[in-house]
């Protein structure tokens, strides 16, 4: 009789230990899951801008040595547009800062939701973004920008302050096949501010850099 107790004491003891792990290995399962879950939500927070929603500058740098590497390797075409929003100190001072901060979020809705063709658009700095393009050719990109050119241009900015509007002027290049980021960055920006000293709210490329200016 002393034998069966020890027995049965030892199987329901064996059985609880049994039920323990079950749920042991259960709260690590979900404590694992969660934890994924957060290092997901941390890796797009990383990569985003506050303000705008956009990629930021980091993820936009990484992506672009990324791509510029494969472009080389694949053989295929890619380029940049910088972008930067015109007069945006005098639109905060003449509307104020708020203002401003509501222009860049516009401005950014605008680039997502009605602008298609960009294989990445960032935010890559105060009122800049970065448009990269994979794999179109010249004429494609000078009109995808000019669409973008014209979506702020025609767009009703008086809905957020009377008497405001908005354009802004692009640099644009093409890799070559040897270029780096930097040198690539560099040679856009070059063009931006061709088209800054131009007069603004004008896109320009590279083949239009010599070109005279009307
Ligand atoms: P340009 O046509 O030559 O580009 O002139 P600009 O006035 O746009 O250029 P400038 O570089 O003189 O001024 C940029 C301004 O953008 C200055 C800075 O205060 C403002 N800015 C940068 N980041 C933000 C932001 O997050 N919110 C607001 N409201 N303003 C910003
Ligand atoms: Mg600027
Ligand atoms: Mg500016």
């Amino acid at each position: 009789l002393l034998l069966l107790a020890v027995l049965v004491a030892g199987m329901l003891a064996l059985k609880r230990f049994a039920e323990m792990r079950l749920r042991l290995e259960r709260l690590v399962e979900e404590r694992t899951e969660a934890l994924q879950e957060k290092t997901l939500q941390l890796e797009r927070l990383a990569a985003r801008d506050t303000l705008t929603g956009l990629y930021n500058r980091r993820h936009a740098d990484e992506f672009l040595r990324r791509e510029i590497a494969r472009a080389r390797s694949e053989g295929h075409a890619i380029s940049v547009a910088l972008a930067d929003i015109d007069h945006f100190k005098r639109i905060n001072d003449d509307h104020s800062h708020g203002i401003g901060d509501r222009v860049l979020e516009r401005v950014a809705r605008i680039f997502t939701e009605r602008v298609s063709g960009a294989d990445l658009v960032a935010r890559y700095g105060g009122e800049e973004f970065l448009f990269c393009f994979i794999g179109i050719d010249t004429t494609g990109l000078v009109r995808r920008c000019e669409e973008l050119r014209l979506a702020l241009e025609r767009e009703d900015w008086t809905t957020l302050s009377p008497g405001l509007s908005v354009t802004m002027s692009i640099g644009l290049a093409t890799g070559n096949g040897e270029s780096q980021a930097a040198a690539l960055l560099d040679r856009a920006d070059t063009c931006l501010y061709e088209a800054k000293r131009r007069g603004r709210n004008r896109v320009v490329t590279e083949q239009g850099l010599h070109a005279a200016a009307f």
